[in-house]
């Protein structure tokens, strides 16, 4: 998607702080953190939300969920983290590109909205 901006940021168009790469998917840190640790995992290929997956690419969600647990090592969450992903209007999505949120490094706050 040509504007896109976390297709921007996969193709080194727009800059960030990378922590994770393979063929399939894609992680930096969040550029407004909102925990010690806070890095977003994405798919390379575009796909617009949770809402937009599906048979033909659910396996690049399983892609990022066998990619998380190897992050979450590499920074130190050995005590546990959030993952979340805002999905359309309601959800407060502001990107429109799936994306799971990693959150940790403190003891969050034990609410859901
Ligand atoms: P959402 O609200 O869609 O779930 O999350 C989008 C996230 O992307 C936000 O936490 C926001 O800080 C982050 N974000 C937006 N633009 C950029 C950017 O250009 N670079 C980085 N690293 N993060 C971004
Ligand atoms: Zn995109």
């Amino acid at each position: 998607m040509s504007d896109c901006i976390f297709c921007k940021i996969i193709a080194g168009e727009i800059p960030s702080s990378k922590v994770f790469e393979d063929e399939a998917v894609y992680a930096f840190r969040d550029i407004n953190p909102m925990a010690p640790v806070h890095v977003l995992v994405v798919p390379k290929e575009h796909i617009p939300s949770a809402d937009g997956v599906n048979a033909e690419n659910s396996h690049l969600v399983a892609r990022i969920f066998e990619a998380i647990p190897k992050i979450a090592a590499a920074e130190g969450l050995a005590n546990g983290y959030r993952v979340i992903t805002n999905c359309g209007e309601d959800g407060c999505q502001s990107v429109k590109h799936l994306h799971f949120h990693i959150l940790g490094g403190k003891k969050l706050p034990d609410q859901m909205a």
